[in-house]
């Protein structure tokens, strides 16, 4: 007997079950929206999912409203009831368990690399030499993904070289909706029902009551709700759209915020999807003759190697990583950023992704990186108060995918246990890989005086800030020797000490 599985709100798949008839118990507790203000389309996708789920459970999910998990967990016991749990994904709700009475907790689900498979992997290394491509090309041959026997197909591991291309020129888009967009097929969107809508009411009363707020709008659900819903959204990614992933994968385009992203994150964060599923269907394209081998590699890479590296990490460095601050980033997050005011700000590429977030809770990879994290980098904004932001503001944010991305990856916050050198770029980088900078009020090549791109002279602003810190890095050698070069340096840190955090 398999006992009673309690689910948490980000465990709602099939494979978190034992059995197809376990009973199952869900707890949605309002407490958790009412203490941090989330994107009002998090909020509503993740009840969403989760009465989706227990609607589709029926008499076999007891679903409780309640103010605390513990509160609800003993009622549950008090009944009689055997509760066993995967184990939870964040270091809080780990502790929450085993602070409960008699609650099993059995290993995580729901990622391809276990974290007794990383330790091993991990064991004797020293942190610098847990690479993510060693880390993934052992996912593959363990899985068994996209091999001729015990060699990649074709030969090589790794399809960066053939990926990463700028953004398609005006004539290779396609008009869609009065915008020009990439050509590929549109993305999956769902249809809500009356599950939503009751949501919807409920979101808008606990507002009313003024014991919640949001940032961001609300808008239809964007995102998939149910394991069915994320198996479409899946099929439209495979079917058209992964062929131009990897091209297209580090561009940005003003008019599509979408380009050919699977905009699975979420369905993958809420366990909706198997990621190990996901990537033997995605292998099957490419068998197929659908997609080539550099798109579906590089879809691959991020599925099994980014996410389950991240994963891994996450618990690895261990809860007090949350905390670094290397480059000793004081200045508080500003309101205009923190409320998503996207008509606050002149920047075009700014401007266009803060009012994407508020739209969409969503942007992908590049802009989160490239963008919104490299500008509080060189802004030096706290790493703590940036990572709570992305949690709160993205559909698909969660504490272990939050922390290692932001404090880590993007604000260089640990000193390099994940990078190798500061995701810091100029106005030029942007330029390359998007549209944006044309009709911008400023221009990228330009470091001083009102038509000052805010990221090229934040970026020498940042190195010059850091010389010292960073002068022991090799890769930072190139650009801090440039920093030496410029004749305007003067100008242009007072000009950027005034600018600040202000809205650029
Ligand atoms: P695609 O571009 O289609 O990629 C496929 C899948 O790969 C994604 O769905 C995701 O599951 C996985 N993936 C790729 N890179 C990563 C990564 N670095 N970490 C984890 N998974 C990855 N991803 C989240 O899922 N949740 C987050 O809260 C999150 N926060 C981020 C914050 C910052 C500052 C940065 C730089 C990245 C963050 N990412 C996060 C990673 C990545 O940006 C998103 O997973 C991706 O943009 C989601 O869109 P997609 O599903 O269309 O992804
Ligand atoms: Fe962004 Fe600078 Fe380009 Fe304007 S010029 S869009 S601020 S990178």
């Amino acid at each position: 007997d398999p006992g009673t599985r309690w689910l948490f709100g980000d465990q709602l798949g099939p494979h978190f079950l034992d059995a197809a008839d376990q009973p199952v118990l869900m707890i949605e507790s309002r407490r958790v929206f009412a203490r941090r203000r989330f994107h009002r389309q998090k909020a509503h996708l993740v009840l969403s999912a989760m009465r989706h789920r227990a609607a589709e459970l029926g008499d076999r999910c007891t679903y409780v409203r309640a103010d605390t998990y513990a509160e609800a967990v003993t009622a549950a016991q008090a009944d009689g009831v055997d509760l066993s749990v995967c184990q939870p994904t964040s270091f809080a709700a780990v502790r929450l368990v085993e602070r409960l009475d008699d609650v099993r907790m059995l290993p995580a689900r729901g990622f391809a690399t276990s974290r007794d498979e990383f330790t091993d992997w991990a064991g004797g290394r020293k942190s610098k030499s847990l690479l993510m491509e060693d880390f993934y090309r052992l996912a593959r041959k363990r899985l068994g993904v996209l091999m001729d026997g015990d060699d990649p197909v074709q030969g090589r591991w790794n399809f960066d070289a053939e990926n990463r291309g700028g953004p398609p020129k005006p004539a290779e888009r396609v008009q869609r909706d009065g915008a020009g967009v990439l050509d590929v097929p549109p993305p999956w969107w769902p249809e809500e029902d009356e599950i939503d809508a009751e949501v919807r009411a409920d979101l808008d009363r606990w507002a009313a009551d003024g014991d919640v707020t949001f940032i961001g709008d609300d808008g239809p659900r964007l995102f998939p709700a149910t394991a069915a819903e994320a198996q479409s959204a899946l099929g439209r990614f495979l079917d058209g759209r992964l062929s131009a992933f990897g091209r297209y994968e580090d561009a940005m385009l003003a008019d599509d915020p979408w380009m050919a992203h699977s905009l699975l994150s979420s369905s993958l964060n809420l366990g909706l999807l198997d990621p190990v599923d996901v990537v033997h269907t995605a292998e099957q394209a490419y068998r197929a003759g659908d997609a080539p081998i550099e798109a579906v590699e590089g879809f691959v890479r991020q599925v099994i190697g980014w996410r389950d590296y991240m994963w891994n990490l996450y618990w690895h460095l261990g809860d007090d990583y949350r905390h670094g601050n290397e480059l000793q980033a004081r200045e508080p997050l500003p309101a205009w950023f923190a409320d998503l005011d996207a008509d606050a700000v002149q920047a075009r590429c700014l401007s266009s992704i803060l009012r994407d977030v508020r739209q969409h809770g969503w942007v992908h990879h590049i802009p989160r990186l490239m963008v919104l994290g490299n500008y509080g980098l060189q802004r030096g904004w706290r790493p703590d108060q940036l990572t709570d932001w992305f949690h709160r503001a993205f559909v698909d944010g969660y504490d272990w995918v939050m922390v290692p991305n932001v404090v880590g990856m993007s604000q260089y916050a640990d000193g390099g246990r994940i990078t190798t050198k500061p995701y810091a770029g100029g106005g030029a980088y942007i330029n390359r890989m998007s549209d944006y900078c044309k009709p911008c009020a400023y221009s990228p090549t330009v470091r001083v005086g009102e038509k000052a791109c805010p990221f090229t002279a934040g970026y020498w602003w940042f190195l010059n800030r850091h010389r010292d810190g960073l002068s022991g890095n090799f890769r930072m050698k190139q650009p801090l020797m440039g920093l030496t070069r410029l004749s305007d340096l003067e100008a242009l840190v007072e000009q950027e000490d005034e600018r600040g955090s202000r809205a650029p």
